[in-house]
């Protein structure tokens, strides 16, 4: 994972090679733009579904050594082992790697939010699950580990440190939001949202590798949201 290479061909965040394109860039973004379930989404809390068979979401992360790294328009810390991991629905997968999108993509009662940070997991059979955390500014947050975002860097850290005190979610099934948008990508959405000093966000924002690098909210084509 710490030699990953740019997607190619090029494409962006722009009016010329952004969202609008992707599915006409090349035919491996056709096909993926192609499946009806994309992402991200927008929805509202009022029309989600409780009372389903969803489970408690169980984090099991400890510190551990991750690469900074720059690809697909965005920042990743790519962790130097997959160790650790969470269960979902009785699942467990395994973290591969965090990246951030300023601001978010999913839009949850019409809120935008100037982060969202999307921790990318897989289970044995290689399926994806993404787990995303709205950040907000403010000055009454946790402290949240204070990284160096800059390519090339080495760092130590819990990854539930940037957690909230809950793991409440809401869970839907969609895409990756950066292309080729393929799906199934079981989504995880924290609903506890967290709080950063301003200049912690503004490190993240200065050594991203673009302007804003969120997808616009995608069609639900009839999909509902389950909370928990
Ligand atoms: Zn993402």
């Amino acid at each position: 994972m710490s030699n990953q290479i740019e997607t190619v061909p090029f494409w962006d965040y722009s009016t010329t090679a952004g969202p609008e394109q992707w599915a006409s860039i090349c035919p491996e973004f056709t096909t993926a733009a192609a499946y009806q379930y994309q992402s991200p989404i927008a929805f509202d809390t009022a029309n989600c579904l409780s009372g389903n068979s969803l489970t408690a979401l169980e984090i099991n992360y400890q510190a551990q050594e991750f690469t900074v790294d720059t690809f697909t328009q965005s920042i990743h810390l790519v962790p130097t082992d997959f160790t650790n991991s969470l269960v979902f629905s009785g699942q467990t997968y395994t973290l591969q790697d965090i990246h951030v999108h300023m601001p978010n993509e999913h839009v949850i009662d019409g809120v935008m939010q100037p982060l969202e940070i999307h921790f990318v997991h897989r289970n044995a059979a290689q399926e994806p699950l993404v787990m995303g955390l709205f950040v907000k500014a403010g000055t009454n947050g946790p402290t949240l580990p204070n990284l160096n975002w800059h390519k090339g860097t080495t760092l130590t850290f819990n990854p539930a440190d940037f957690l909230g005190a809950t793991s409440h979610y809401f869970n839907y099934s969609g895409s990756l939001t950066t292309p080729p948008t393929n799906g199934p990508v079981t989504w995880v959405l924290l609903k506890d949202i967290q709080i950063a000093a301003p200049t912690w966000l503004d490190a993240i924002r200065q050594a991203l590798p673009c302007a804003n690098n969120n997808r616009p909210a995608q069609p639900l084509n009839g999909r509902h949201i389950d909370a928990y």
